[in-house]
């Protein structure tokens, strides 16, 4: 019996369990190789996963590499690498589609010899229009009764090349007037010259989705195969195969609502574009729903893996906001992430009583919630930078931050006060001079003075220059699938979706390993990006540290 989240499908499989259905319980993630995973994938990689781990089960990952003109390699590594990643691990059991071919190819033979396939010359318009409509029944087609020998031979011949792309396909037998459209008579095999990338030049016919999905599951012993909602009518036809073949296993389909999210794009086709269309810098653009770029971004994986937790699993699609995986993250990270200073919109301040040249040292939290996270140091000098919007000229009633004659607390170290507004011609503030409490250095004053404001700061001399790449939403709509008539999702891309500052960043930060996920207080999560070069670190924020959202 499940331990963790009950939804439909443990019920499912607590009820075959009960009645003695299986020895045990197998599921699989089975993904085509024409594209990087994203966030939808995450969902069903943690409900495949987690129903395998808590039934004590298998896992397998299984690509669905039967079109080879649209499969490339870098898609394999870069799905194997996400999968591992967010800790699905499949152990032995990894699987190709391909590996299949001739087997299935044996199964369609199979068919053919039972009179339940045959082979046909219709072009591919003409099948559709054959098909006739949800509301007309359909017209068989003139190929359909063929002999037994002469469909073998045909199919024999297509295995052998000797047809060109698109001159026969081979289709199931089934019902030209059946209610379900997927059961008149679907397309099992079609001639494609194709290179692929596992099985090279060896086939010339592949195996359509419908039929090499249900017949990889069944020869893999997966006893729940979980799809998404699209599928369910497809059902009939899946069945249709198994119970039509000498398969091994019975797998049973069970559909479940996909995810989706707002201001996200998730087709893999839309993706695809962004990417080769340049609107963003890749598939791991941390401005991408996918998985890569989520990492990049400074997601972790336990965030992930929470966040399609509570999602939830459902048979109604529905639409979840995007605020919910962000709150994951900032959850997450809150614990985990150690705290460093650094200023976005750098305004210099200079400590006029400070000794010049002189640099005093400050111990600062890793993180004030845990002690065990150790400290490290911030360095305190003559000229600093707080950040621009720290200070007001003319600050309205409760800023509590730096104004002239206002005293705020320097995070970790003193206690100033603004003694001057330094300007330009034009009126924009340059610089600002202040005056600091020896007393007060390393917190608090012998008055116990009230200092309602404490802000972050980085020394001007003793810091690292930071590239730092702020975020906001790719799209500016909720639903960039449903846009207006004549305009597509690209009109709704947001052109503030990525803003570059140069900022500067405590010493420490110098330390920072790639990946490495980080706190910059008050302004929000960080990761290091994988372009940071010794002499420019470079910054992506993951999230920022508002959370006006809670979840339900
Ligand atoms: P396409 O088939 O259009 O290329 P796809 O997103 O269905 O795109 P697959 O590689 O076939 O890509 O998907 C692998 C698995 O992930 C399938 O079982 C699919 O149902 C599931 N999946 C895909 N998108 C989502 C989503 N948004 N939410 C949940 N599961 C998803
Ligand atoms: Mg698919």
């Amino acid at each position: 019996m499940a331990e963790t989240s009950k939804n439909f499908i443990y019920e499912i499989i607590d009820e075959e369990l009960a009645a003695g259905k299986h020895p045990s319980i197998v599921t699989r993630f089975p993904p085509e190789p024409n594209g990087y995973l994203h966030i939808g994938h995450a969902k069903s990689i943690c409900l495949n996963h987690g129903i395998a781990r808590d039934y004590q089960g298998r896992f397998h990952l299984r690509f669905d590499d039967t079109n080879p003109t649209k499969e490339d390699t870098e898609y394999v590594d870069s799905i194997k690498e996400d999968v591992a990643w967010l800790g699905a691990d499949w152990g032995k059991n990894l699987f190709f589609a391909s590996d299949y071919f001739e087997q299935l190819y044996q199964w369609a033979l199979h068919l053919i010899d039972a009179g339940k396939a045959f082979v046909c010359e219709l072009s591919a318009e003409e099948v559709r229009e054959y098909r006739g409509t949800l509301k007309t029944p359909g017209r068989e087609s003139p190929y359909r009764h063929r002999p037994v020998e002469e469909n073998r031979r045909l199919f024999e011949a297509m295995r052998a090349g000797e047809f060109a792309d698109g001159a026969k396909v081979l289709r199931a037998k089934i019902d030209m007037a059946h209610p379900n459209m997927n059961m008149r008579d679907p397309v099992l095999y079609r001639i494609q010259h194709a290179h692929h990338h596992r099985t090279g030049n060896a086939w010339c016919i592949y195996p359509m989705y419908d039929f090499a999905h249900g017949q990889s599951d069944a020869i893999e012993g997966i006893t729940h195969s979980i799809c998404t909602l699209e599928f369910e009518e497809h059902r009939p036809l899946y069945n249709w195969f198994i119970e039509n073949l000498p398969v091994p296993h019975h797998p049973r389909q069970i559909e479940f609502a996909r995810l989706n999210l707002t201001h996200t794009v998730m087709s893999k086709r839309k993706l695809l574009q962004l990417v080769k269309e340049g609107h963003v810098t890749g598939w791991d653009d941390p401005r991408m729903p996918t998985i890569s770029g989520l990492r990049r971004r400074g997601y972790t994986p336990a965030a992930i893996r929470e966040f399609c937790s509570r999602v939830g699993v459902a048979k109604r699609n529905n639409t979840i906001d995007l605020a919910l995986l962000e709150f994951c993250l900032r959850q997450d990270l809150e614990a985990l992430a150690p705290r460093r200073m650094a200023v976005l919109d750098p305004l210099k301040v200079t400590i006029t009583n400070f000794p010049e040249g002189t640099v005093e040292r400050f111990p600062g939290p890793n993180n004030p919630g845990d002690p065990a996270m150790g400290e490290r140091e911030v360095p305190l000098t003559r000229e600093i930078y707080i950040e621009r919007e720290d200070f007001l000229e003319d600050p309205p009633k409760k800023f509590f931050r730096l104004a002239p004659g206002v005293e705020v607390r320097l995070r970790y170290a003193c206690y100033i006060t603004c003694t001057e507004v330094m300007k330009d011609a034009a009126g924009n503030i340059t610089e600002l001079r202040a005056a600091f409490d020896p007393e007060s250095r390393g917190g608090g004053t012998p008055d116990n003075r009230r200092v309602k404001g404490t802000i972050h700061w980085v020394s001007a001399t003793e810091n690292v220059p930071l590239e730092v790449r702020l975020y906001e939403n790719l799209f500016t709509v909720p639903d960039p699938d449903d846009v207006e008539e004549g305009r597509t999702f690209l009109d709704y891309i947001n052109p503030a979706s990525l803003t570059v500052v140069q900022a500067v960043g405590e010493p420490a930060l110098r330390d920072a390993a790639p990946g490495e996920r980080l706190q910059f207080e008050r302004k929000g999560y960080f990761a290091l990006d994988p372009d940071s070069r010794p002499e420019r670190l470079v910054f992506n924020r993951s999230v920022d540290l508002r959370s006006s959202y809670k979840p339900e």
